[in-house]
């Protein structure tokens, strides 16, 4: 049962074949059972309650393709009920007094919520391995990372503790784990899914967006976890539509960018290998492979880098030891109680960005670094129209490694920031992006670490990235392999 899509569990719900306590009950004992550390929050209560409700509106047939269907969410969306840690010190006994737009969407469907899920500290990083609350193991083989930040919410579909989980991408969040953990993501294009109530990041970057084990799936969740919302100032306003109306589309003709600068020196041989295949199976779909440039990929990182950054110091300027959770015990005045608290309920690299972000905004940096590295976003997004004159979508690598091994790079933040060379510039630009599994590479003693192929399409393009993907899979099954239990 736990290895079924939502697809499949939705029918058998409809059916009467299974309830949702049964699932319920069944994926919380999965989640118990496991040593991976995805989880950080799980009431069986709250969620034995929500499952019975769903199974009402089951039997009274008002129910959505989703009422009944477990999902977890990424501890950086608030919810009622359950705590919202964000993955840190700061938050570690917070409760929100509401849910996140995305949650209250998922709740409205009908969907039973399983718990929160372990991240990197206020979705800073690419290995979880800044998560206040210990690193999350990436299920395919437990001395690797999983990625990051969402790396509880891809390990979680991985071992299948849950079908289907939110996660958010900043600068590949979502894509990254996917890739490094097998299973199938989606990052939608900027303001197509509600930031409120989701722990602000970097806000011209953040985006909320699902991972499951297929696009199918991922099309169903999208449907629920989109929409305007006029709590957050950046929603885009646009009619609801359903992301799945086009899986079924023939790629006979689709023209699919392969950006140079995507291939080059830094990518690793298995993963180029796995992408290469995935690449000559969509030719016999009926694709063709365009060569295209995206030049300014390189500066992605150092303008990521600062913009990212500047945002989240103006964002976590709020966690003051006043308005919210940590507060230090011992100090001798006010200025004091912020030093103390914010020096002992930050991690290391949450410090690092906001003093890097304090630095580019101020006073006589703010044009020199700040400014400069907005121009730069321009260009790159232009990078992208440029090259979607030429073609359809645009893919390529997630990471240009497969998940290496925990502790590997713990100390050594720039090489976690040049892990997300693919994935920066899609964000910069706003664009949506995927990750599909498409094979596997060598991990150390030949262990088995999954490779994801990135999909890259035009603003808005979400059905038209669900289908390209959704075709792949129906013509392989590299999204229905599991790790061993
Ligand atoms: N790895 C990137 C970072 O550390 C992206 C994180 C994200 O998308 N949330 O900022």
């Amino acid at each position: 049962m736990h290895t079924k899509t939502i697809k499949e569990l939705s029918v058998l719900l409809h059916a009467k074949k299974i309830s949702a306590t049964e699932l319920a009950q069944l994926f919380l004992q999965r989640i118990k059972s496991s040593d991976l550390n995805a989880f950080l929050h799980v009431d069986d209560a709250l969620t034995l309650q929500q499952a019975a409700a769903a199974d009402q509106r089951l039997a009274s047939g008002d129910a959505t393709v989703l009422t009944g269907i477990p999902i977890a969410h990424k501890d950086i969306f608030v919810t009622r009920g359950w705590r919202s840690t964000a993955g840190s010190k700061m938050l570690e006994n917070y409760t929100s007094p509401f849910d996140a737009t995305v949650v209250e969407n998922f709740n409205q469907a009908g969907m039973v919520t399983l718990g929160k899920l372990n991240c990197d500290e206020f979705a800073m990083g690419s290995s979880n391995e800044n998560s206040y609350f210990g690193a999350v193991k990436n299920p395919w083989d437990k001395t690797a990372i999983p990625g990051g930040s969402s790396g509880g919410s891809a390990a979680a579909i991985a071992a299948r503790l849950a079908p289907a989980s939110t996660a958010t991408d900043t600068g590949g969040s979502i894509r990254q784990p996917a890739s490094l953990c097998g299973v199938t993501g989606i990052k939608p294009t900027y303001g197509r899914v509600s930031r409120f109530g989701m722990i602000a990041f970097a806000s011209s970057l953040d985006q909320g967006g699902p991972i499951a084990k297929s696009a199918e799936d991922c099309g169903l969740l999208l449907n629920a976890m989109a929409g305007f919302d006029e709590r957050d100032s950046t929603s885009i306003e646009r009619d609801k539509e359903d992301f799945t109306r086009d899986l079924n589309l023939s790629l006979q003709g689709l023209k699919i960018g392969i950006p140079r600068e995507y291939f080059g020196a830094g990518l690793s041989a298995d993963v180029e290998q796995a992408v290469r295949a995935a690449l000559a199976e969509y030719e016999k779909l009926g694709a063709t492979l365009v060569d295209i440039s995206l030049p300014k990929t390189e500066l992605s990182i150092p303008t990521y880098y600062v913009i990212a950054p500047a945002e989240a110091s103006s964002n976590l300027s709020r966690f003051d030891g006043v308005r919210y959770g940590f507060r230090a015990k011992d100090y001798t005045d006010l200025s004091d109680m912020y030093c103390k608290t914010r020096a002992q309920g930050f991690g290391d690299e949450v410090k690092r960005r906001i003093l890097v972000g304090a630095y580019v905004l101020s006073h006589g940096y703010y044009d020199a670094y700040y400014l400069q590295a907005q121009k730069i976003r321009r260009l790159i997004a232009q990078d992208f129209q440029q090259a979607f004159t030429q073609c359809d979508v645009i893919m390529g690598p997630v990471a240009p490694t497969v998940a290496w091994n925990l502790g590997d790079k713990a100390d050594d933040p720039i090489a976690n920031y040049l892990a997300d060379i693919f994935t920066l510039s899609t964000s910069l630009a706003g664009l949506p992006g995927m990750s599909i599994p498409c094979g596997f590479g060598q991990g150390e003693k030949n262990a088995k670490r999954p490779v994801g192929l990135q999909i890259i399409g035009n603003y808005f393009a979400e059905a038209k990235l669900l289908n390209v993907a959704h075709q792949y899979q129906q013509a392989t099954d590299w999204h229905l392999r599991q790790p061993a239990e």
